[in-house]
């Protein structure tokens, strides 16, 4: 009996890639024995996060860093730094925000999902663009306010689309303006080195999620300039319960496996054989597509499914079912609810016209149950 049958439910196997509503990934044995020894033995929190900053930092070739519970309280953090600096009452204040630059531009095309976490502070969130929602660097020029903003907030995978100024020009303007950038970098972590790449394009701070180098799915962390990393440590959960400053990130506490388990995670991402793991992906596909040929009415495809949710080439890491309507034993929705519906349950993407099998985050026996699985489903 699984400790998920314990509790009522079951165990997912995850063939959709990281999300955090499966839980996040299956953390490596390195991992999980670096968290199991941080288990063994308290520590002092402030000291360890200190510590931890500096290894992350090294790792990037940032001034310094400091990991969070997630890239989503890193943003929060970070702004809460572009408000309050390393002002202990100011930073007590928030989400009171009076005496403070209170503003944070963000680009009309650059509003994302995860901006809303710069409001956490008590910012007010500026979209700057036309009607058409087209900024220019004229129009971001004229937004920056010395008085009133207190930080530039950039989603860098929405870097450079169409209608937005690009990372190198805002970089400019806010240098001249003495307004720091935020940068949301959350999955953009290969290669390694490029994790600098942020900082080194101009960018005062970068947020990363930790669910995405194969961490634990409640840690990540922000690195950039010292002076706004030491604000981030006197907004977080520490100086609250040192009794410091009683400020607003006392929720985005975190326990010392967590941290330990981040910096394990971050530094087995940089060691880690990238190429190996990539053709790890293309051997697991191609395994599956010997073992679903020849199914009626079943189309298979390699494929790479992207973390914007669309498919491309390559590097594979997904084989994609296409089914052929009235050929098929199922259509897409019923093959997805029928693999959905069996305990362990197996999720996949599902589309219009079939299913995506992503293969990242698959273990064990993972791809022998689908298999067997798809089959029951689809076989004649
Ligand atoms: C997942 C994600 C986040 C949030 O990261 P958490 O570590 O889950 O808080 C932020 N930005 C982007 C682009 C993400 O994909």
């Amino acid at each position: 009996m699984s400790v998920y049958h314990d509790l009522g439910t079951r165990p997912v196997i995850n063939a959709c890639g990281v999300y955090t509503d499966l839980g996040g990934t299956v953390l490596t044995p390195g991992i999980w024995a670096a968290m199991t020894q941080a288990n063994a033995s308290s520590v002092d929190m402030i000291e360890l996060l200190e510590a931890a900053g500096r290894v992350v930092a090294d790792l990037l070739g940032a001034e310094a860093a400091r990991v969070t519970p997630g890239a989503s309280a890193a943003i929060a953090l970070g702004t809460a730094a572009c408000l309050a600096g390393a002002d202990g009452a100011a930073m007590e204040r928030l989400p009171d925000t009076t005496g403070l630059r209170g503003d944070v531009l963000i680009q009309a095309h650059h509003r994302y999902k995860y901006d809303r976490m710069v409001r956490l502070t008590g910012a007010r969130l500026v979209a700057v663009g036309d009607d058409d929602g087209v900024t220019t660097e004229r129009a971001l020029a004229a937004a920056l306010d010395g008085a009133s903003t207190a930080a530039i907030m950039v989603p860098a995978h929405l870097d450079g689309i169409e209608g937005t100024v690009p990372l190198s020009a805002v970089s400019r303007l806010a240098r001249a303006a003495e307004v720091p950038i935020l940068v949301d970098a959350a999955y953009l972590n290969f290669p390694p080195a490029a994790m600098a790449a942020h900082l080194a394009a101009g960018a005062d701070l970068v947020c990363f999620s930790a669910k995405y180098f194969w961490g634990p799915n409640s840690g990540g962390f922000i690195a950039g300039r010292r002076d706004l990393i030491e604000g981030v440590a006197v907004g977080d959960f520490t100086r609250y319960e040192s009794g410091q400053h009683l400020i607003f990130g006392r929720p985005y506490k975190m326990d010392r496996q967590t941290v330990v388990g981040t910096v394990a995670a971050l530094r087995e991402w940089f060691e880690m054989d990238h190429d190996a793991r990539l053709s790890g992906y293309r051997a697991t596909v191609e395994a599956l597509a010997r073992d679903l040929a020849e199914l009626p009415g079943v189309h298979l495809e390699p494929r790479n499914f992207t973390m914007i949710e669309t498919y491309g080439a390559v590097p594979v890491n997904c084989l994609y079912l296409r089914l052929e309507p009235d050929v098929a034993r199922a259509t897409p929705a019923e093959l997805e609810a029928g693999l959905r519906a069996g305990d362990p349950s197996i999720r996949v993407i599902g589309e219009p016209d079939g299913i995506a099998i992503v293969v990242e985050t698959l273990v064990g026996d993972d791809a022998n149950v689908i298999v067997e699985r798809v089959r029951d489903l689809l076989d004649g």
